[in-house]
C-alpha cells in the first residue's frame, strides 16, 4: 500500500464523521486498506450499541458517564448519536442537563479533542480565517455562548462550551440535523471565575472578562464572520448573562437568523406546557388569572408571552395584562415602586386596583396576600427562592380553585419554589404541576426547552425563513400545547416522543413563518413528509 493510501485510511478512522469502528465490511475494508488497523470481527451498528451501552453502565458516575459519551461522540458520530437515540429517557440527562452543568465545571479536565471552535479575544483578526476551513462548508446550525451565565452555575469560561456541543448534539437527536451541519462555538471573552482561571488545568484564555466596547466589538466581528461566511447559517445564543442576553438578542435578530434559547425558548416552553394545563382545567386562557412569582427574564418573557396568546384569543392588551400579577422581591408590582426594571414596568399593577384588598399594612404586598385576594388559577415560579410555594399558599389557592395550576420553574432542584410531591399532597391530588427540574414524582410535567428550540430550529431551516419572529415561537408554544393529551403521565408527550414532537412544532414553525412573508423556500418544503424526509437517522451510510 502506498503511504498516502496509508494516510487516508487512518484518516477514515481518525474522522468521527467517517469513522465506522468494526462495523467497516469486508468490502471496504478492501477498498480503503483497513485491514490490520481493526480487529477482524465485522459487527454491526446494533452490536456496537450494545457494547458501548454497557460500557456506559459500568461507569460508577454520570459525570464519568458524560466523559463516555463525549469520547464517543468524537470517535464516532453515527454510533454516538444511535446510542442516544436508542434510550432518549436515559441518554439525554447525561447529554444535557443536568450533567452537562458539572461536564462544563470539570471542561478542562476531559478536553481530549477539537470539537466546535473557541474564538478566544487574542485572536480577533483571525475569526474569518478560523471559519474559512472547509470542513465547516455544510454548517447550517451555530449555537454559540461566551461562558458567561452556565446555567445556574454562573462564570465558567471556556468550559461553558459544554452547553454548545450539548444542545447541538439535541439538536441531531431530536430535529435530525447532520452532524456535519451543527458549529458550536465559544466565545473567550476570558473570566471572571477565580477558581477557574487560577485551576493549572484551566484550557481556556487566562484574563478578566473584556467588557464594553470591546465586548461590543469582538461579538460585532465575530456575527460578521458568520454572516460573511454561512448565509442563512441559524444561530442560537445560549448562557450568555442577564443584559447581554437581552443586547445581543434585540441587536442582532433582524440581522441573523437567530433566537436566545434562555429567553424565547424558555418562555414558549412554559406558555405550552401551560396551555396544556390549562386545557385540562376546562377554563379558557382568557379567563385564568395568573400569578407570577419572580419577574426577571424568564418570568417576564413567560407573562409578555401570556398576554400575547391572550390577545390572540380575543382580550385586548388591557384586559390581558389585568389577568397577570407579578410579585418580586419587594412583593406584588406596583407602578409607584421606585426604579422597576424595564420588563417589570409593563407587568405592574395600579396600586388604586389593590385599594380594597386584605392585607397586613406592611410596605410589601406577600406572595400570600395576592394568592389569597386574588385566587389564581395559575401560580408560575422563576424566582430562584427554595420553598417561596409553602403549604399556606398553596392550600389557599386550591381552596377557591378546582384545578389549581402550579409551575414551580426554578432550577436546579435545590432551588424550587416547591416539591411537586408537597404541592400534590396539599391539594389532594388536584393541582396540576409542571417544574423546571426532573423530580421523578409521578404525573408532574419537566417543562424543559428540548421540548421547542429543535423544532423551532429545523422549522427555521426547512421554511428558509429570514428571521425568526415572535409570531413563529408563539406558533410552537400553541403547537406545543395541543400535543397535549390525557394518554401522557404529564402534560407533555413522553421524552421517548421528541423526535416527533420537533417535527409537529417545525411544521408549526414553518407555516408561520410562511404565514408571515418571512419564508423563502418553495411550499411543498413546508409539508410534514417534506421536513419529516429531511431529518437525518442515525444509521452508516
Ligand atoms: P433572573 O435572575 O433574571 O430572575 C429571577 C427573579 O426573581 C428576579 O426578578 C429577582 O428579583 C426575583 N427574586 C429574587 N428573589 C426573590 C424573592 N425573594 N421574592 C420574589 N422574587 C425574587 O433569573 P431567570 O433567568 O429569570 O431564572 C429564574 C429561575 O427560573 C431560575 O431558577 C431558572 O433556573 C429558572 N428557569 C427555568 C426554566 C425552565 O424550567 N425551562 C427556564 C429558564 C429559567
Amino acid at each position: 500500500m502506498s503511504p498516502t493510501r496509508h494516510a487516508a485510511a487512518r484518516a477514515l478512522l481518525s474522522d468521527p464523521l467517517t469513522n465506522k469502528g468494526t462495523a467497516f465490511t469486508a468490502e471496504e475494508r478492501d477498498e480503503f486498506g483497513l485491514h490490520g488497523l481493526l480487529p477482524p470481527h465485522v459487527g454491526t451498528l446494533d452490536s456496537q450499541i450494545e457494547r458501548r451501552r454497557k460500557a456506559l453502565e459500568e461507569k460508577e458516575s454520570d459525570f464519568q458517564r458524560y466523559a463516555f459519551l463525549r469520547e464517543l461522540q468524537d470517535s464516532n458520530e453515527v454510533l454516538f448519536h444511535a446510542l442516544v437515540q436508542s434510550d432518549l429517557p436515559r441518554m439525554l440527562p447525561l447529554v444535557y442537563t443536568p450533567t452537562v452543568g458539572e461536564g462544563c465545571e470539570r471542561f478542562s479536565e476531559i478536553w481530549r479533542r477539537p470539537r466546535g471552535l473557541f474564538l478566544s479575544y487574542p485572536n480577533k483578526e483571525r475569526i474569518s480565517d478560523i471559519l474559512a476551513d472547509p470542513a465547516y462548508d455544510r454548517v447550517k446550525v451555530i449555537v454559540v455562548s461566551d461562558g458567561e451565565r452556565i446555567l445556574g452555575l454562573g462564570d465558567q469560561g471556556a468550559g461553558g462550551m459544554g452547553i454548545p456541543i450539548g444542545k447541538l448534539a439535541l439538536y441531531t437527536a431530536c430535529a435530525g440535523i447532520h452532524p456535519s451541519e451543527v458549529l458550536p462555538i465559544l466565545l473567550d471573552l476570558g473570566t471572571d471565575n477565580h477558581a477557574r482561571r487560577e485551576d493549572p488545568l484551566y484550557v481556556g484564555w487566562r484574563a478578566p472578562r473584556v467588557r464594553g466596547q470591546e465586548y461590543d466589538d469582538f461579538v460585532e466581528a465575530f456575527v460578521s464572520a458568520v454572516d460573511d461566511r454561512f448565509p442563512g447559517v441559524l444561530l442560537q445564543w445560549e448562557d450568555f448573562a442577564g443584559k447581554n442576553a437581552y443586547d445581543l438578542l434585540v441587536r442582532y435578530r433582524g440581522r441573523l437568523l437567530s433566537f436566545n434559547d434562555d429567553i424565547q425558548g424558555t418562555a414558549a416552553t412554559a406558555v405550552g406546557t401551560l396551555l396544556a394545563a390549562i386545557g385540562r382545567t376546562g377554563v379558557p386562557l382568557t379567563e385564568q388569572r395568573v400569578v407570577l412569582f419572580g419577574a426577571g427574564a424568564a418570568g417576564s418573557g413567560v407573562a409578555e408571552m401570556l398576554v400575547q396568546a391572550m390577545m390572540a384569543d380575543g382580550l385586548d392588551e388591557k384586559a390581558a395584562r389585568a389577568k397577570i400579577w407579578a410579585v418580586d422581591r419587594d412583593g406584588l408590582i406596583l407602578s409607584d415602586i421606585p426604579r422597576l426594571p424595564q420588563q417589570q414596568l409593563k407587568l405592574a399593577r395600579d396600586p388604586a386596583e389593590i385599594e380594597g384588598w386584605n392585607v397586613s399594612g406592611q410596605n410589601m404586598i406577600s406572595l400570600q396576600e395576592v394568592v389569597a385576594n386574588v385566587h389564581p388559577t395559575v401560580l408560575i415560579g422563576t424566582s430562584g427562592q427554595k420553598t417561596a410555594f409553602d403549604e399556606r399558599t398553596i392550600r389557599t389557592m386550591a381552596e377557591k380553585v378546582e384545578r389549581p395550576v402550579v409551575f414551580p420553574l426554578s432550577n436546579p432542584i435545590s432551588r424550587a419554589e416547591a416539591h411537586p410531591a408537597d404541592v400534590l399532597e396539599w391539594t389532594g391530588g388536584r393541582a396540576i404541576v409542571g417544574t423546571g427540574s426532573p423530580f421523578g414524582t409521578p404525573g408532574v410535567t419537566q417543562v424543559n426547552n428540548v421540548y421547542i428550540f429543535p423544532g423551532v430550529g429545523l422549522g427555521a431551516l426547512a421554511s428558509g425563513a429570514t428571521a425568526i419572529s415572535d409570531g413563529m415561537f408563539m406558533a410552537a408554544a400553541r403547537r406545543l400545547g395541543e400535543l397535549s393529551d390525557d394518554s401522557h403521565d404529564g402534560l407533555l408527550p413522553a421524552v421517548t416522543e421528541l423526535r416527533q414532537v420537533a417535527l409537529e412544532i417545525a411544521v408549526a414553525v414553518a407555516v408561520q413563518a410562511q404565514a408571515e412573508g418571512l419564508a423563502t423556500a418553495e411550499p411543498a418544503a413546508l409539508t410534514r413528509e417534506s421536513i419529516a424526509a429531511s431529518m437525518w437517522q442515525a444509521r452508516y451510510a
